[in-house]
């Protein structure tokens, strides 16, 4: 994806990008494409234009919603199961202006920080994206020397728009207190990857996730104390990505991404060698279970994690009449369930 931002910054436009510039085009937005200019201006897979497929039946199929409206509808949101996409049209939209970075705040302000941010979300305009991670930094390379070792929370913004306004919109971040780090400020599009610093190097990571329909008090509260200072936690990242805005949108060519009115996304996860992995996934599944009573029920395709690779877990990921279709579409394209390691739609 960096690549295709690389490529359209200079024109003063961009791909609905998510936070790593390492993921590619295809496999991101197939899933939906959750990312900081999805307040803005929606779902990456509402974007896509036209693609090519080659199904299971060895076709190679240029796809248009004219075309070939049911293979349109579907991959977008059912990604890998129906053949294997070779080039992805894509619309752009335009960026002028990017105001972002990070905002870290030392363990002990967590509580605040997350209530503090959870209650700024509530006005914030559609060109305002943000998450707030709590962070048991591993005391190892690659993450940063400044930070090993140290629980953090950290609020990480992307605004498009100037200085001037994104200062007086994150002030009230800000006012939390002093920061450990702060390096909000206005940059080239082209730099939207530094904001998130995400690994790019393979990690044993397991997760979880979880869509909310809000975050009140009582869901902030069970929060803190899963992954808060007094938790004893192997967890290493608990995130909360604010949606609504343009994701509550209907798409114009409707397609198998639903979900569309949750308020937040919730991810979780830590690292484990295979000896480790039980005791880690009690503790991701006891914040998941925690935070069950706010969840919308669903999840979003791309924050599937190897706990979901399952029936029960894939049919979290679309609506019922959704689901159905699908099955359909994948009867028609691939009766022999050919792709099937993937998040799988059987056709049985
Ligand atoms: C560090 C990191 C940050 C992330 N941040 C975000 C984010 O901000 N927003 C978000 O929405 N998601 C995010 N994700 C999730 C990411 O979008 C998914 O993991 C996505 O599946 C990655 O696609 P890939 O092709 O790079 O990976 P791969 O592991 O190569 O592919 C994953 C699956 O995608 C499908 N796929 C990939 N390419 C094709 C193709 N050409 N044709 C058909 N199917 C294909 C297949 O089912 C494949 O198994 C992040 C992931 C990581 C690792």
């Amino acid at each position: 994806m960096h690549r295709l931002v690389e490529e359209t910054a200079p024109f003063l436009l961009a791909p609905l990008t998510g936070s790593a510039g390492g993921v590619t085009v295809a496999g991101y937005t197939l899933g939906g494409g959750l990312g900081p200019l999805s307040r803005a201006y929606g779902f990456a897979s509402d974007r896509v234009l036209t693609f090519d497929l080659v199904t299971a039946d060895g076709v190679l199929r240029h796809v248009t919603p004219d075309t070939e409206p049911e293979l349109f509808w579907a991959v977008r949101g059912g990604k890998g199961n129906f053949g294997v996409v070779t080039a992805i049209e894509v619309g752009l939209v335009p960026v002028v202006r990017l105001y972002g970075g990070v905002l870290v705040f030392p363990g002990d302000c967590i509580a605040e920080v997350v209530g503090t941010w959870s209650r700024w979300t509530t006005d914030q305009p559609d060109a305002m994206t943000s998450s707030v991670g709590l962070l048991r930094v591993p005391p190892f390379p690659p993450f940063p020397e400044l930070l090993r070792g140290k629980l953090i929370a950290q609020v990480r913004v992307a605004y498009l728009g100037g200085t001037r306004e994104g200062e007086r919109l994150i002030e009230p971040l800000r006012a939390i207190g002093p920061r450990l780090l702060d390096t909000v400020a206005e940059m080239p599009f082209a730099e939207i990857y530094s904001i998130y610093n995400e690994p790019v190097d393979p990690l044993p990571f397991h997760d979880r996730s979880l869509l909310l329909r809000d975050l009140p008090a009582g869901a902030v509260e069970a929060l803190v104390q899963l992954a808060g200072p007094a938790a004893d936690s192997p967890v290493v990242l608990t995130e909360l990505l604010h949606l609504g805005g343009a994701l509550t949108l209907p798409a114009f060519h409707p397609s198998a991404v639903g979900a569309r009115d949750a308020g937040f996304a919730l991810h979780t996860l830590g690292l484990a060698s295979p000896d480790e992995m039980a005791a880690l996934n009690l503790h991701l599944d006891e914040l998941i279970q925690r935070l069950a009573p706010w969840s919308t029920g669903r999840q979003n395709v791309n924050y599937l994690s190897a706990a979901d690779a399952n029936a029960e877990g894939v049919r979290r990921a679309y609506e019922s009449d959704t689901w159905d279709r699908l099955v359909a579409v994948k009867r028609t394209y691939d009766p022999d369930n050919i792709f099937r390691v993937n998040f799988n739609i059987n056709p049985a």
